[in-house]
């Protein structure tokens, strides 16, 4: 991938790991050409347990939190007139398990298998294993459309926009979360900075470049904020030692006297959570 996926222009190579960052618009992707099928098989059952997250299942409750404070801040949006939701990487289903009480219809899609038979099977949600690009909608119009921490691990984005834009009618919601590669924190970082992820996490927006796609697909942007997340304080501690924290005893010695569900919020000002609306 060498030309822009927002803007056309050409790319130059950052100088770590295999980026390439667009002058004119800002925005920065993953120098890697990977087939379709080739990223669908990044995301089965291994994803979820072991690889990205080490028991997605095991930790519903900090993820329905985090899901929970989403929709808090999208509810501020929606009026009567937004009554049918979808969410394209909707894994397990528990944003719209969540959402399901707040809207007359919630729907969505993943490639991941494991994740939609469990939303289907154990949630009782509407939802398809797939790629959005190739799902058939027959006709269907949605007043929200959600990609949660979802549209970094496109290969093309513009096109999932542009296939959402085409069934939103006016006045309809987009949300998407994802990371902010221009804010201080990820410009310190630079290559450690957590989020640079390939092959999982493809593309790298700014406020700038995420503003300009949405606005050559049809959208207005009306809100922007930057969010944390909650993280069980366990978890922190239990990430540290398995990365060799240098006082493996302390760790131990956590483990015992934290509450399991002791959770501490963090934001570091680099995830965008951007509404924007269907013109
Ligand atoms: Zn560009």
């Amino acid at each position: 991938m060498t030309a822009c996926e927002v803007c056309g222009g050409e790319g130059s190579p950052l100088d770590y790991a295999g980026l390439r960052r667009c002058a004119a618009c800002s925005h920065v992707w993953a120098d890697l050409s990977i087939e379709t099928e080739a990223i669908h098989r990044l995301y089965q059952r291994s994803y979820f347990f072991g690889d990205e997250y080490s028991n997605y299942l095991e930790d519903r409750r900090i993820i329905e939190k985090n899901f929970a404070g989403r929709l808090t801040t999208l509810r501020r949006f929606i009026t009567s007139s937004h009554r049918r939701l979808f969410e394209v990487g909707c894994a397990y289903g528990f944003f719209l398990n969540a959402a399901r009480e707040s809207f007359a219809s919630v729907q969505g899609i993943d490639v991941s298998e494991d994740a939609v038979r469990f939303a289907s099977q154990e949630l009782g949600l509407n939802v398809s294993c797939g790629d959005w690009l190739n799902a058939d909608l027959s006709g269907q119009v949605f007043d929200v459309v959600c990609l949660w921490d979802t549209i970094e691990h496109l290969a093309a984005p513009r096109r999932y926009l542009e296939k959402a834009s085409a069934c939103m009618p006016p006045g309809s919601l987009m949300a998407i979360t994802t990371g902010d590669i221009g804010s201080l924190n990820a410009r310190l970082q630079k290559g450690r900075w957590r989020l640079i992820h390939p092959p999982t996490h493809l593309h790298y927006f700014t406020r700038r470049s995420l503003t300009r796609l949405l606005e050559g697909c049809g959208f207005r942007i009306v809100h922007v904020e930057y969010c944390g997340v909650y993280r069980s304080v366990r978890g922190m501690v239990h990430n540290l030692v398995s990365l060799g924290w240098q006082w493996p005893r302390v760790g131990a010695w956590l483990m015992r006297v934290v509450p399991p569900r002791l959770d501490a919020y963090v934001n570091l000002q680099d995830i965008m959570y951007i509404v924007a609306e269907r013109r």
